[in-house]
């Protein structure tokens, strides 16, 4: 093999090895299917609510109120679900798994707990 191809290699693998990246993939997948229930959960529970005289006053302004805090928790579950989408992507992208701001490569540990995360954590805070 050629020195320079050598070389190449070494860089692509000192990266994420491809065990690591079926991982990380493995991972995504997971992550996708458990939030995809997620989304479908709130977004049963952020349905159109019953009129005042099916369900009662108090239990209708229950209903409200907890409608709101179910349509914020779908509205994350989906932003979510597009991250990872987005993170399966991109797993085969040369750029993968390096912060968008400062370059350097993420951690795998970090990946793999959020596979959506495009920041190292120092650029996240
Ligand atoms: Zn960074």
């Amino acid at each position: 093999m050629p020195v320079e191809l050598v070389q190449l290699f070494i860089i692509l693998l000192k990266f994420y090895p491809v065990e690591e990246k079926l991982q990380i993939k493995k991972r995504i997948e997971e992550e996708i299917a458990s939030t995809l229930v997620l989304v479908e959960k709130y977004r049963e529970l952020s349905k159109p609510i019953a009129p005042e005289n099916a369900i009662g006053r108090v239990s209708r302004m229950d209903a409200i109120n907890n409608k709101s805090v179910n349509e914020s928790a779908l509205q994350k579950a989906e932003l979510k679900l597009n991250n990872l989408k987005v993170a399966l992507t991109r797993i085969d992208d040369a750029d993968f798994g390096l912060c968008v701001r400062c370059k350097n490569p993420i951690p795998i540990g970090r990946i793999l707990l959020m596979p959506q995360a495009i920041t190292c954590v120092n650029c996240a805070r």
